[in-house]
């Protein structure tokens, strides 16, 4: 258990280098970190390590999701997060950022966010010198570039650099859920006969806003009570996966045979809210193993997708 649960915590994790991960949960990272790749990529990892280094629950765990600062990360207002860089870094960027650090923190550290650091001004980049010289203590720097080559050296030599894997998200398939998507796809074995096609209409029904969440949960628990909630969960995880890949332009993989819904239903998602979706039941799946009644389990699962579709 204690495998696959690292597995389905691990999808964005899984972007970024092991070592990396490996530090953050050992509670050693390195106060600047330059991480390398195409930039909604570097971004997004950016964006995980802040939300990992700011979680409040156990570092193993991190980040959770649930606690404070993961609901004031994600909803874009955490007071110990500086990001900027979108439209380019100029002087003027470092030194609002220096005013920043030198404010007091809410919590015990501070992360800040600099994107695009190969594109740089010289002078803004000769201004981050002393800031990454000195770092204050719990005071952490996440660099994105997409060119080694472009950082100026002396950025370079005093941050820790890590390239990313080049396969976007939607690409990454969490492994334990292979058998259980070919049963699905297979229609051989009897529990599994016709439940894609009920999970399909389960989707265009949430889709369509004409469900509370509570029908929502309660249907679920009808249309997939005749395989364990376990595989039921994978199934619907990879199921998202599949819309969001399609979404974003990719062809259909695992869920072949369903081309003509999964051509009906990508569209009326984005690519980052699908993944919301996925993230929704991998977490119910994880409390699979917590003891949570299985109706409430999904009835958190149902809020949260219903968010999705709601506060995008
Ligand atoms: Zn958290």
């Amino acid at each position: 258990m204690a495998e696959l649960e690292a597995e389905g915590r691990s999808n964005e994790a899984a972007e970024l280098p092991e070592v990396l991960v490996r530090r953050l949960r050992a509670g050693e990272l390195w106060h600047a970190v330059l991480l390398l790749g195409e930039p909604s990529q570097t971004k997004r990892a950016a964006r995980w390590l802040a939300r990992a280094l700011l979680c409040e629950a156990p570092k193993t765990d991190v980040p959770c999701g649930r606690c404070r600062s993961c609901a004031q990360f994600a909803a874009g207002s955490h007071p110990d997060v500086w990001e900027s860089g979108d439209e380019g870094l100029k002087a003027g960027d470092v030194e609002a950022l220096q005013g920043w650090l030198a404010t007091k923190g809410h919590g015990t550290r501070k992360v800040y966010l600099l994107h695009g650091v190969d594109d740089m001004t010289p002078v803004a980049a000769n201004r981050m010198l002393k800031t990454l010289e000195e770092p204050a203590v719990g005071t952490y720097a996440v660099l994105t570039a997409t060119s080694r080559q472009k950082v100026l050296s002396t950025l370079r030599s005093r941050s820790f650099s890590c390239l990313l894997p080049a396969s976007p998200p939607f690409t990454f398939t969490d492994p334990t859920s292979v058998p259980v998507v070919k049963r699905a796809a297979s229609a051989e074995d009897p529990s599994f006969a016709g439940l894609m096609d009920r999970v399909i209409e389960w989707t265009e029904t949430w889709l369509s806003g004409g469900a509370s969440p509570w029908e929502m949960a309660a249907s679920w628990q009808s249309i997939a009570k005749d395989v364990p909630a376990e595989d039921g969960l994978l199934l619907l995880a990879e199921w998202f996966r599949e819309l969001m890949r399609v979404r974003a332009g990719g062809h259909a993989e695992r869920f072949a045979r369903w081309q003509e819904a999964l051509r009906r239903i990508a569209p009326i998602l984005e690519v980052g809210q699908y993944a919301a979706c996925v993230q929704a039941v991998m977490d119910a799946r994880l409390r699979l193993q917590s003891h949570v009644a299985w109706l409430l389990n999904l009835e958190q699962m149902c809020v949260r997708l219903r968010e999705v579709t709601t506060s995008w």
